[in-house]
């Protein structure tokens, strides 16, 4: 079994967090450390490390997401234009290994992917 994650303890409660949400299978918190004017992480509860890990198990959990991503970006106002971000492995970012999505908003993004 591998370490808890910084996301796991704040799920559990053992680190406080501003929740701007939460259900039964996700929560979603600022980022510590904004990279956005609007920067949030929407984080499963179920520890997933990476994208890459999860299954066919989880399908319906991965589509909850996508779709309180959009919630989520409606309820802030900022559903005109967002970037929904998946670090996937520490080369491509990821330093937290439980599953998140980055919802970005608020500055002028350049167009194409990054
Ligand atoms: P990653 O680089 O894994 O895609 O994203 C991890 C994100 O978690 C980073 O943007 C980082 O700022 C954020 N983060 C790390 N520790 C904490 C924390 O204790 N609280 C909150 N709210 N965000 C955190």
């Amino acid at each position: 079994m591998s370490e808890e994650t910084i996301f796991t303890k704040i799920i559990n409660g053992e680190i406080s967090s501003e929740k701007l949400y939460e259900d039964d299978q996700c929560i979603c918190i600022r980022d510590i450390s904004p990279q956005a004017p609007t920067h949030i992480l929407l984080i499963p509860r179920k520890p997933i490390p990476r994208l890459a890990d999860a299954s066919e198990e989880d399908k319906a959990l991965l589509g909850h997401l996508m779709l309180k991503a959009g919630d989520i970006a409606k309820e802030l106002g900022v559903d005109d234009a967002f970037r929904l971000i998946i670090n996937n492995g520490a080369n491509a970012g990821q330093t937290v290994f439980h599953l998140h999505l980055h919802i970005l908003a608020g500055k002028a993004f350049s167009e194409g992917m990054v």
